[in-house]
């Protein structure tokens, strides 16, 4: 069994990132420049925000953080991105999810201007990832690519059962997975909460993408032999013996899968980084299509 490192993946690419960027600067091109919304007071929202920030800085990039209180108007979160989508020195526009449940999420994504939805989530950018046009893909979904790619795994002609459906992980995940290019090329089988016989269908797997948010839910009886294994999940549980007072653990019963896997993902350490490895490309992506 091999470890997909995501930690050690992501840092390549932001060593290649920080290289970039200080050619543009050599160039007196501007920097890159993400621009993050953060709305209440959520605690893992704050780590995941504060670690974008955190990555901005490593690579040479600008970021803004823009914070609003949990009981701010609807209205006030869209006058902020009508503003940030007219700002030319603004590439990249994150709304941190999920939103207080007053603000609809879905009116705030379509809000941003496509041009800098480096997260993938609008309506235009995800029609045109279904076409396999150039677009901003989803930062998990690019980030899993772009491990896989890092470590040369195979994919052509597997069996991909991606667990989840959702448009920010399972469903573009899917779409990636199954596109003609490598990675790709694989037979995608998409399952959900309402699936039958989910242990069969893992079962039949070369790849499996567990993104269904339900800690330790794939177990080894579901897992054949040499199977590559990516974790999405991510759950905090009370952990007495941590600092923070939680530990982060995954959807696969890390400790039963891992033997029986030709590669895993480990949680943390995993997709993770990626997704943030996966966001400043794109936002880096942004800057040079402008300039
Ligand atoms: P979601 O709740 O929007 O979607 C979960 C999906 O899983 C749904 O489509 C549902 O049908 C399916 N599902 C639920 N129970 C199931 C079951 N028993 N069998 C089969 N399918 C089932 O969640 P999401 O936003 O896609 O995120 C999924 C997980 O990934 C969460 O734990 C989330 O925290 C994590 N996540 C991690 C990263 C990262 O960077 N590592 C990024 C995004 C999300």
């Amino acid at each position: 069994m091999q470890i997909l490192d995501g930690k050690a993946a992501a840092q390549a690419i932001k060593n290649e990132l920080k290289i970039e960027v200080a050619q543009m600067s050599i160039e007196g091109k501007k920097k890159p420049h993400l621009a993050a919304i953060l709305v209440g007071k959520n605690g893992a929202s704050e780590t995941y925000v504060a670690r974008k920030v955190k990555a901005c800085e490593e690579v040479g990039f600008k970021s803004t953080l823009i914070r609003f209180e949990e009981d701010i108007y609807k209205i006030r979160v869209l006058e902020e991105i009508e503003k940030l989508n007219n700002d030319p020195d603004v590439d990249g526009i994150l709304v941190q999810l999920p939103l207080p449940k007053h603000i609809s999420n879905e009116e705030v994504i379509n809000a941003i201007d496509p041009d800098k939805d480096v997260d993938g989530f609008h309506p235009i950018t995800a029609g045109k990832m279904m076409q396999g046009a150039a677009t901003f893909v989803p930062a998990t979904p690019c980030g899993i690519m772009l491990l896989l790619d890092h470590f040369k795994i195979q994919t052509d002609g597997k069996h991909a059962v991606v667990i989840g459906r959702s448009n920010i992980v399972g469903r573009p995940m899917s779409i990636l997975l199954s596109n003609n290019s490598n990675p790709g090329n694989c037979t995608v089988t998409i399952c959900h909460s309402h699936t039958k016989n989910l242990n069969e269908i893992c079962r039949q797997a070369d790849i499996i993408v567990a993104a269904l948010g339900k800690p330790e839910t794939i177990t080894a009886e579901m897992v054949k032999e040499g199977a590559v294994v990516i974790d999405v999940g991510i759950t905090r549980i009370t952990d007495a013996s941590k600092k923070s007072g939680f530990r982060l653990i995954g959807d696969v019963h890390y400790e039963t899968v891992a033997p029986k896997c030709s590669w895993i993902t480990p949680v943390p350490g995993g997709v993770g980084p990626m997704t943030i490895a996966a966001l400043l490309k794109n936002t880096f992506l942004s800057c040079k299509m402008k300039n």
